[in-house]
Order: C-alpha cells, then structure tokens, then sequence
C-alpha cells in the first residue's frame, strides 16, 4: 500500500488529511517494519514539538480501524503496528520476521480443513479465526546462512 492508497482510504473514511497523520503513515511506508506507539512518537516528535502520545495512540487505532495499519501481537504484550500490503478488503493473515520485524501479509490458509474437527471435538460452532505466523523472513533467513557459512 503507497501514500497515495493510503489517502485515498482515509478520505472515504472521512477522516482528515493533516500534517500529522500524512507523517505517521510516511513513517510507517518508509520503515518497514512493527513500531511501537513511543517509537512512533519519539521519531514525529523531531518535526512535531507539540505532539501528544495519546494522539499517537488515537491515530494509530484508527488507522487499523480503517485498515492502513495492522495490530502484532508479541509475547511482551506491548502494542506494535506495521503497515501491510494487502489491505483490509482481502482476507489474510500475517507473517512477523522475528529478527527485522517486517510483516508480511499471507493469502494462503488452509484453517477450513481442520474448522470441522474442532467443532465436532468441542461441539461449537467457529466465526473466525486468527492466526499470526512468526520466524525469518527471507531475506533474513539468507542473512542467517550467510552468517553461518562465514563462521565454518
Ligand atoms: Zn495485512
Ligand atoms: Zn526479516
Ligand atoms: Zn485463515
């Protein structure tokens, strides 16, 4: 998703272009990767001197109301955002290099081949899933090999 998809979402969802929130979103195009709010804050505020954390907080929420950005999830329960290619209007889910923190968003899923097992198992019925795929993205996993070929 560029600046220009991204504007174009934000006036259908009738929220305003401001300087502040066309700068969150160039952050987040030209960093390719999950920030955290402080992140975010610490590095608008250069430009920004006035800026408030909670307009961070309240911007970035909105923007993955609207589908500019996605929720990580990681296992220190911090809040972290990244923007994702395919946008909100195709199902996927999400793949976080654990080493670059790049999310990259995944069409494929095959969840409706085991749906039935575990609702028969547990006797319920399923309305949704999510699933969040962590490990080396590949340009890490070439950085990795490299790595240990050096060291042989
Ligand atoms: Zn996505
Ligand atoms: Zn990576
Ligand atoms: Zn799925």
């Amino acid at each position: 998703m560029g600046i220009n998809r991204c504007i174009e979402i934000l006036k259908k969802t009738n929220l305003k272009i401001t300087p502040k929130r066309r700068a969150i979103i160039r952050f987040f195009l030209e960093n390719v990767r999950y920030f955290t709010p402080e992140e975010v804050w610490a590095a608008l505020k250069i430009d920004f001197k006035h800026l408030g954390l909670p307009t961070i907080y309240r911007n970035l929420k909105e923007f993955e109301n609207i589908g500019i950005l996605v929720r990580v999830s990681r296992s220190d329960q911090q809040l972290y955002y990244a923007t994702c290619r395919l946008g909100k209007r195709i199902k996927h889910h999400h793949f976080v290099c654990q080493k670059c923190g790049r999310v990259i968003g995944v069409e494929f899923c095959n969840f409706k081949s085991i749906a039935g097992d575990i609702e028969k198992k547990l006797n319920c019925k399923i309305t949704s899933h999510f699933m969040q795929i962590e490990g080396l993205c590949s340009e890490c996993k070439q950085r990795e090999k490299m790595r240990k070929e050096f060291k042989k």
